[in-house]
């Protein structure tokens, strides 16, 4: 009987243990060990490489997939089709690929495959390489990969590459097979049609071997500096080179989800330390070589990097204060790619520009070590939370570092005002690969997503917003955050509630335009009547301004929300009942005669995204002397 009951007992206390781990978070981890051996001259490598797969779902895998992003690079390939027949095709893209020669296509081919010793089957399909696994890997099991591959590096068309238009010879991104990410919503083996990325943290160790005079820089931390010399030398250290034409680079890094790196022989390097933060490096042409620039142009390129260094320093200092401490040890801007485009500890810009235009693309590039490499959302789904998100910080940063006052989210709004406007949205749900035109995914993914944050900081007031910036940093970094993740931790902060905001702004394409209609009044009082002529609703701060120059805040809460936001101003605010989502008029009430009223205005700090701001405010002076 005792032995029944404690039986009895055990089930009945396990049982929603289990059932809470089901719904517990899990992230998949991955071990790289690789070695790739560089022929530069003909801008091909053969590479091996073990991969440690450590299954932490809850479920069993038949089937892995890896990513070989350089198939991308040939004519026919998904990329080239998607850039020759969407409307508004990217620049550097066009019709570059379906031009490229033999010896300027990219490839990965996979030579040999093995899982725990065993030869597996494979297929490469276009930019996946779909896997059938000799023996399953169940849950919480490792499975050990080795694979052999030859690859060619594409001639520089978008993001890796050889030859870029500023003369770096090698940008190496997704430029090894990458496995593919499995998470709670299953496998995601995009193709590569040049968007966005999704891959499970892990660590790298990785061996370079390249001709002597060749500079590299990237994620890794360089484990042999003495060897290598190029600044990267341990103060005071003899450089102690091997003999022979080539040397082997050793670089590691930890818990990232990429690794990049560039190589060129005329970099110059560069570091610097930003206190209590990681160590900078800094590796570009010198002289600037940018192609079609004057010579005087090319020297003040030179200059920008060279006081890129402060402002770097600054920007992390801003960013760890302000969005959650950078948790790793190094970060690289290294001049190479296309533009600019992240990376883990490091990034890929381009160098040919105006001092601002290279800070800034710097401090966008920076954030996304927040946004992305450490709050690793899955950035095909959830763009606006990997560039709308480090566009709202970049904004605010250089807002900082310049020196810069106002508005300064308002070219977000402009833009998506814009898309708006045209007819052309779509919801922020869409699949970064499938929206209809880039336009469309650039206001939804840049703009739509800062106006989110900056909206959201609205809704919910200044300080909730900002803790919860901080909160959301500190409870997922280094995880996969998702949408609900952060809306979670903002109704947290705030006490709000917030899921209606997510359904209307994120899941729907639905606008939002309130308006003042009309102000009547006598000697007691006045009355605005508001109006709400789109379809999402939202809670109202409306300034009014008396004659004698003082302002009054009122606030009109969202019943939905279930409260209200703190006061964020130094104005009397008074709380009015709540505007319900159903009313499509509402009566404000101002306990003074209208005479006394000068001015009405919605939304005076310009963060409600609202189309139509042109009834926002009311000129009641003028009303009455009319
Ligand atoms: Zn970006």
């Amino acid at each position: 009987m005792k032995k029944l009951l404690s039986l009895l007992l055990i089930t009945i206390l396990t049982l929603p243990v289990i059932q809470a781990q089901n719904r517990d978070y899990w992230q998949q981890h991955v071990d790289y060990t690789m070695q790739i051996d560089v022929d530069a001259e003909n801008h091909q490598y053969s590479g091996e490489q073990t991969l440690v797969y450590t299954n932490n779902s809850p479920h069993t895998l038949d089937r892995v997939y890896y990513h070989l992003y350089f198939n991308a690079f040939q004519p026919e390939s998904m990329m080239d089709i998607r850039s020759r027949t969407i409307v508004d095709p990217d620049r550097r893209v066009g019709d570059r690929i379906y031009n490229l020669s033999e010896d300027e296509i990219g490839y990965q081919k996979v030579r040999s495959l093995t899982q725990n010793g065993r030869a597996v089957n494979y297929e490469t399909d276009g930019t996946v390489l779909v896997v059938d696994l000799n023996e399953p890997i169940g849950p919480g099991e490792k499975a050990t990969f080795e694979m052999e591959w030859d690859a060619q590096v594409p001639l520089q068309i978008r993001r890796s590459g050889w030859n870029n238009a500023e003369g770096v010879e090698f940008s190496m991104s997704q430029w090894y097979p990458k496995m593919a990410e499995y998470d709670f919503q299953g496998w995601h083996p995009n193709e590569y049609v040049g968007r966005e990325f999704h891959a499970p943290f892990g660590n790298f160790d990785v061996k370079i071997t390249i001709d002597q005079d060749y500079v590299l820089g990237g994620t890794g931390i360089l484990q042999n500096p003495n060897q290598i010399g190029y600044g990267y030398e341990e103060e005071g250290a003899r450089v102690d080179r091997p003999n022979g034409d080539k040397m082997t680079w050793h670089f590691k890094a930890e818990n990232v989800i990429d690794f990049f790196w560039g190589a060129d022989p005329d970099f110059k390097h560069v570091t610097a330390q930003v206190p209590n933060g990681p160590k900078l490096h800094f590796l570009y042409q010198q002289p600037a070589v940018v192609e079609g620039a004057s010579d005087e142009a090319n020297a003040q390129y030179t200059e920008n990097w060279e006081q890129l260094v402060d402002y770097t320093i600054g920007a992390f200092e801003y960013a760890n204060e302000n969005f959650g401490e950078y948790p790793y040890p190094q970060y690289t801007n290294l001049q190479g790619g296309d533009g600019g485009m992240e990376y883990p500890m490091g990034t890929l810009i381009t160098g040919g520009r105006s001092l601002v235009s290279l800070v800034g693309v710097m401090v966008h590039e920076m954030y996304h070590s927040w946004y992305q490499n450490v709050l690793a959302t899955n950035e095909s789904l959830l763009e606006w939370m990997d560039e709308g998100f480090t566009s709202f910080a970049s904004s605010e940063t250089m807002a900082h570092l310049f020196d810069r006052d106002g508005n300064v989210h308002a070219g977000s709004y402009r833009s998506y005002n814009y898309i708006v406007q045209s007819g052309d949205e779509e919801p922020l749900i869409t699949h970064a690969d499938h929206y209809n035109t880039n336009s469309a995914y650039g206001v939804a993914a840049y703009s739509k997503g800062a106006v989110f944050l900056n909206q959201l900081e609205y809704i919910i007031g200044k300080e909730d917003f900002r803790n919860g910036m901080l909160r959301y940093h500190q409870t997922w970094k280094l995880k996969h955050p998702t949408a609900l993740d952060f809306i979670n931790i903002m109704e947290q902060e705030s006490g709000l509630i917030l899921d209606w905001y997510y359904e209307y702004f994120v899941q729907t394409t639905k606008t939002i335009d309130y308006g003042i209609e009309s102000v009547v009044g006598d000697e007691n009082k006045t009355v605005a009547k508001l109006e709400r002529n789109e379809l999402m609703p939202m809670p109202l701060d409306i300034v009014v301004e008396y004659t004698n120059g003082e302002k009054e805040l009122f606030y009109l809460p969202l019943r939905m929300m279930r409260g209200e936001k703190p006061n964020e101003t130094d104005m009397n605010r008074t709380v009015l009942k709540d505007w319900t989502w159903v009313e499509p008029t509402y009566n404000l009430v101002i306990n003074k005669p209208a005479s006394q009223v000068k001015s009405i205005t919605i939304d005076p700090s310009q963060r409600l995204a609202d189309i139509n701001t042109e009834n926002n405010s009311f000129d009641v002076a003028s009303m009455l002397s009319e």
